[in-house]
């Protein structure tokens, strides 16, 4: 017996039904008007509230997908676990546990005081302490080599080339203190691997990375699929780094309702301030939504809607099981 005889995932229903549910998802979410738009980068400001696409992407590469699928927007937050799947790959995932830590800190995503409280600078990749310590580890002996490394990464993951928002990152980059500040209480820790304003600055140009809900969908299934892009087949990362990136995406995903969202959905996720909202199924596929209203904690409220209905419609809770027939 090998190890992959113990993996525990099945398959995705037929292609007609995930369609279809899809759609469903689509037209039951689009009234939906609750939620506010993010304004603290002001670029972001502007997006359309109305706006929603949905898609999921199967292991075995077909797209499903309704609505804005194809509308671009800056990948922000959604960057974090991609970021520390390619530091894994890079330095091994025993060494990245070590650098950044894993456990949730329960405070906000740019809290100061997470770095500051456990003593060691340690937090996890999903919040911006640890997601500027895992870029500052990209390989690279230049800022330039750096971001070579991170936007060839990404657009491996992606399947394309993917290029910056700059209207976005400029805005960013002229109000993003707060991080820089955050980077420079990590290299006092001895937790940074690289100068704080430019280790900064990588991670803003990370998070300004222009992608789609369909871009999404296919990276979240690449996590889902051992590593290996479903559309281009690529193997991206080893299959051992994928199970750590999800089991750290559980953990602090959605941000302060984490728990509320594993709860809902059974699954790990992770949303960002633009409107995105990605969700992993192991051995099944990956989910992406885009609609940029945001609940108080910070994720979008279709998003999180949709992949509730899908986790449910398309038997995608981790936890979910049935008794097994009498004996
Ligand atoms: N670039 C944003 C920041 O660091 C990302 C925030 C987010 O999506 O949570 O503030």
């Amino acid at each position: 017996m090998t190890a992959q005889d113990w993996i525990s995932t099945g398959h995705l229903p037929s292609p007609e039904v995930v369609q279809e549910l899809v759609a469903e998802a689509h037209r039951r979410f689009q009234p939906v008007t609750e939620g506010r738009v993010a304004d603290y980068i002001p670029a972001l400001a502007a997006a359309p509230p109305e706006r929603f696409g949905l898609c999921v992407a199967g292991c075995g590469g077909p797209l499903f997908e309704a609505g804005e699928s194809r509308v671009p927007f800056s990948i922000q937050s959604l960057s974090k676990p991609f970021m520390f799947a390619l530091i894994c790959q890079a330095i091994g995932e025993e060494e990245a546990r070590d650098k950044l830590g894993v456990n949730s800190t329960g405070l906000p995503f740019n809290s100061v005081l997470a770095v500051e409280r456990s003593g060691e600078g340690l937090s996890n990749p999903m919040v911006n302490a640890g997601a500027i310590a895992a870029t500052s580890l990209a390989p690279g002996a230049s800022l330039a080599r750096k971001w070579a490394f991170i936007q060839d990464g990404f657009s491996r993951f992606a399947g394309r080339p993917l290029e910056i928002d700059r209207p976005v990152y400029d805005s960013e980059a002229a109000t993003n203190r707060r991080n820089v500040g955050i980077a420079t209480l990590l290299s006092d820790h001895q937790r940074l691997w690289w100068d704080p304003e430019e280790a900064t600055d990588l991670y803003t140009r990370q998070c300004a990375l222009s992608v789609t809900a369909a871009d999404l969908a296919v990276m979240a299934a690449t996590l889902a699929n051992g590593g290996r892009q479903p559309v281009t087949g690529e193997q991206v990362i080893d299959p051992s780094h994928c199970q750590h990136v999800l089991a750290v995406m559980v953990t602090a995903g959605l941000y302060e309702t984490s728990g509320d969202w594993l709860y809902a959905t059974g699954l790990p996720g992770k949303s960002g301030v633009s409107g995105g909202l990605i969700t992993v199924a192991p051995g099944k596929g990956g989910l992406a939504t885009y609609s940029p209203p945001l609940d108080e904690a910070g994720n979008s409220v279709r998003g999180q809607l949709t992949a509730r209905f899908l986790s449910a419609r398309l038997g995608l809770n981790l936890f979910a099981s049935t008794p097994d027939a009498v004996r």
